[in-house]
């Protein structure tokens, strides 16, 4: 049985590499040759919008779906009149664009920061003025990684949001743009949730997560002093969204924890990079989930692996040398065979270990 999968990254590659013992091959398509999916599936190298290329990737294939959230609409318009795409591209539209993800969030009941959207100067000082000072002004779409946005300080003047207009409508970005109260959040958690055909709804432990210049370094999992209470309120949030969007596969969604309460900073439709721990530090790996999701199979155990406790460590930039990594006890490496370039995420490592203190100490040698 053959898994199509839209984009040819580390996120594709991981989910050929967990669809292998299952009996699931999988057919990546990705604008570049060097897509490293390429490494361990099919690769077929081109653009999103080349019929011809589309009918390939879907020729055969039991499912086709994606590693990433800014796939065209076109393009999953085209494939699912040809094959069943999953999840449904209507988790797209939302997933694309900041203000359709934090009014679907409102209306589910789920907490945000206070918003306000603008498209011209003038419109950016009202937004800013709505929202107040500190507040962060980010692109509605194409943002990541801390990319398309721009920080304005408590105070901030006519001349600072000009600036920041001018910044980020610079370069070919969209007029969209949104201000955002600045949350002074306790800790930044994501919370991890797939839905089967079935319309089953599971989630693992709440992870923690610690950034570096907005880049993913860290996650724990579960996050160290995990109240039942919050998991509650992040499951039923999880659970809001993907029976909202009849959602099936694995879905994301960041957190910013505040006085015990949680609000929703974004949601990833995908495989996500705060899940990556599942793979040895769950049952069942997010992978995994994923692919016996959208192929209809009972969904795995989201619970804990025997060790316990995990934690996973961004590899960005360069690679720490590989027989150190290895030496250390309980240390899983995921070096995703791209090459390095300043900020670029190479790999990952895994630590799973008995107790916190200890998942947390060797994944402190990680990166050397
Ligand atoms: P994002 O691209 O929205 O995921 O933002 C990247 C990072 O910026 C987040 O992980 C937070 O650390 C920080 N951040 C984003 N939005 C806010 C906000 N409204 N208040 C405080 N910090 C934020």
């Amino acid at each position: 049985m053959i898994t199509a999968v839209l984009g040819g990254g580390q996120l594709a590659r991981m989910l050929a590499l967990a669809g292998a013992p299952l009996g699931l091959r999988t057919r990546c398509l990705d604008p570049s040759p060097d897509a490293v999916a390429g490494h361990v599936a099919e690769l077929l190298v081109g653009a999103y919008d080349d019929p011809a290329l589309l009918q390939r990737l879907a020729d055969g294939a039991a499912v086709c779906t994606f590693e990433f959230e800014n796939v065209p609409v076109a393009t999953t318009e085209w494939l699912m009149g040809h094959s069943t795409v999953l999840p449904h591209p209507r988790a797209l539209g939302v997933g694309q664009d900041r203000l359709h993800e934090k009014t679907l969030f409102r209306e589910l009941g789920i907490g945000t920061a206070p918003f306000a959207i603008a498209a011209t100067r003038d419109e950016l000082r009202q937004a800013v003025a709505t929202v107040g000072t500190p507040c962060i002004v980010k692109t509605r779409r194409l943002g990541y990684d801390g990319k398309g946005q721009v920080r304005l300080a408590a105070g901030a003047d006519q001349a600072a949001i000009d600036a920041a207009f001018a910044t980020l409508t610079a370069g070919g970005y969209a007029h969209a743009l949104i201000a955002e109260g600045f949350v002074r959040f306790d800790r930044e958690l994501s919370v991890l949730a797939a839905r089967g055909r079935d319309g089953r709804v599971v989630t693992w432990p709440l992870v923690q997560n610690e950034h570096e210049h907005g880049i993913l370094a860290r996650s724990r999992a579960p996050a160290p002093q995990l109240e039942p209470r919050l998991q509650r309120e992040a499951d039923l949030f999880a659970a809001a969204l993907l029976e909202h969007l009849d959602y099936v596969g694995v879905l994301a969604v960041e957190l910013f924890e505040v006085g015990g309460k949680l609000l929703a900073n974004e949601m990833a439709p995908r495989v996500h990079n705060s899940g990556h721990w599942t793979i040895e530090g769950s049952v069942c790996s997010q992978f995994e989930q994923h692919l016996r999701c959208v192929h209809g199979l009972p969904l795995g155990d989201t619970g804990m692996a025997g060790s316990g406790y995990a934690t996973m460590v961004n590899l960005i930039g360069e690679m720490p040398d590989r027989a150190r990594l290895l030496a250390l006890p309980g240390v899983h490496l995921h070096d995703y065979g791209k090459s390095p370039r300043a900020g670029r995420k190479l790999g990952h490592a895994t630590v799973v270990a008995a107790s916190r203190d200890e998942a947390d100490a060797l994944a402190a040698r990680v990166r050397g």
